[in-house]
């Protein structure tokens, strides 16, 4: 079985359900609204889980009411969450407002994810044990360095979710065997505006590289072969809150199994798809079973 680490945020997400998101100084009537467990490394924790990977989750909740449900939510998924540390204060929170055309707008407020800046005795010894190290940017970058460089030391493949976008030290790419942001992340992170030469930009620091297009699906580049586009299924999207995190968190076991990367890719695809069709992050990601029924 593929064994994945992830270092990463544990969230709760606030999420109200609206027909139109609120402009500034706008105050719109909500149809509906619900706490659901979140934050992009336990979303991506979580899908790798559902997807059949043995998980590990390194990071941190507070001791507020939703430390232990966070806990709890990934455990009932099948993640490992002896090295999710409770500290004092506030769990991390996402705001988020969903409108009825499925898209969404996200305000983050770290909590106790911002305590999450070095790794602690243990998390050295889990990243090693691993056959992937998942990182993204909800937590302080020290940390996710940190990951980094220690998977790279251990020669455990990291892969790279650059969310939210920001400039990234030249250290952590370099740490970095694929990295996988969306087109808008790409761009921030190369000041292109087109996928495909963002992509070969993005190749000058990191090996391999996939750039998730949303209903458009996906593309890959690496240095030594011609680009690879690969589309998303056709289907309704009802909230896509999460599809990113389901994508990288399937993508990442497919290719922990050794699968070519265009049938790595089209895997977490169809595991994205069924993900957008349902509302909520984690909530909507599908099992192993519901992937393999719907890959094609
Ligand atoms: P989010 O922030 O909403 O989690 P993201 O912006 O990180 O997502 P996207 O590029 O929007 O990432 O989506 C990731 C993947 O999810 C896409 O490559 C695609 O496979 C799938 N996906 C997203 N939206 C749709 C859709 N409307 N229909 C089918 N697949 C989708």
């Amino acid at each position: 079985m593929t064994h994945i680490a992830v270092l990463g945020s544990t969230n709760m997400d606030l999420v109200a359900y609206v027909d139109k998101a609120p402009r500034r100084g706008e105050t719109v009537t909500g149809r509906e609204f619900r706490t659901i467990p979140g934050g992009k490394g336990a979303n991506q924790a979580i899908a790798a889980a559902r997807a059949g990977a043995t998980v590990s989750m390194i990071g941190a909740v507070g001791n507020d009411a939703f430390g232990p449900r966070l806990r709890s939510t990934l455990e009932h998924s099948g993640v490992t969450t002896d090295h999710l540390r409770t500290v004092e204060g506030p769990t991390g929170t996402a705001h988020i407002v969903v409108d009825d055309e499925g898209g969404n707008a996200i305000v983050v407020v770290p909590g106790a994810n911002g305590t999450v800046d070095h790794l602690v005795p243990g998390d050295e010894g889990l990243i090693a044990s691993a056959d992937a190290l998942l990182l993204q940017l909800e937590i302080p970058l020290e940390a996710v360095l940190a990951g980094a460089e220690t998977a790279r030391a251990h020669g455990v493949r990291t892969i790279l979710t650059p969310a939210p976008a920001r400039p990234l030290p030249p250290e952590l790419l370099d740490a970095t065997d694929l990295l996988v942001p969306n087109e808008h992340e790409a761009a921030t992170l190369t000041g292109i505006a087109d996928p495909f030469a963002a992509g070969a930009a993005l190749l000058d620091r990191v090996p391999r590289v996939v750039i998730t297009l949303g209903a458009a699906g996906s593309l890959y580049l690496t240095r030594d072969a011609e680009p690879l586009a690969v589309p998303a299924p056709r289907v309704t999207a009802v909230d896509s809150t999460g599809a990113g995190d389901t994508f990288v968190g399937t993508l990442a076991v497919a290719l922990g199994e050794e699968r070519p990367i265009r049938e790595a890719m089209a895997w977490a695809a169809t595991a994205a798809a069924l993900s957008v069709q349902r509302e909520g992050a984690s909530a909507s990601m599908p099992y192993r079973s519901e992937i393999e029924a719907g890959y094609t």
